[in-house]
């Protein structure tokens, strides 16, 4: 079942692949908070990571449930219309990340996802974020 109505499905849609979401923007002022500095988007990385820490070798992603398909989240659902159209993309999309994470780890980054639905609870995402990140340097 779709449980999303039509205007928050084409807000997700509108969100797609744009950069400096709320989400986003949201995880770089708590990191930023708990005083770490971070680079954004290095081009240079696989997948051009949102935040990335370079002398720690972490990185951060604030992934968009739709678009990067949260596992049993509400937003991770494809449309009803054009099903097997976003299915194939949004499975392509999977895919790429998996390899991009892959890659990273394989250069000996640590890699942590942020959803964008976790970011509606800040008090749990600070705690991902202070258990990833490392004490302070
Ligand atoms: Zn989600």
């Amino acid at each position: 079942v779709d449980t999303i109505d039509p205007i928050r499905r084409s807000e997700n849609m509108r969100r797609i692949k744009s950069r400096d979401t709320v989400p986003e923007m949201i995880v770089r002022k708590l990191v930023h908070k708990l005083g770490f500095r971070f680079r954004l988007h290095r081009k240079d990385l696989p997948g051009r990571p949102d935040l990335v820490f370079v002398a720690a070798r972490k990185i951060i992603f604030v992934h968009g449930c739709f678009w990067h398909q949260h596992a049993k989240c509400a937003d991770g659902r494809p449309p009803r219309s054009r099903k097997q159209y976003w299915l194939r993309k949004l499975e392509s999309n999977k895919k790429r990340d998996q390899v991009v994470v892959r890659k990273l780890v394989k250069s000996n980054w640590q890699v942590l996802v942020i959803w964008e639905c976790e970011t509606r609870e800040q008090g749990k995402i600070v705690k991902k974020l202070k258990d990833f990140l490392p004490g302070r340097n």
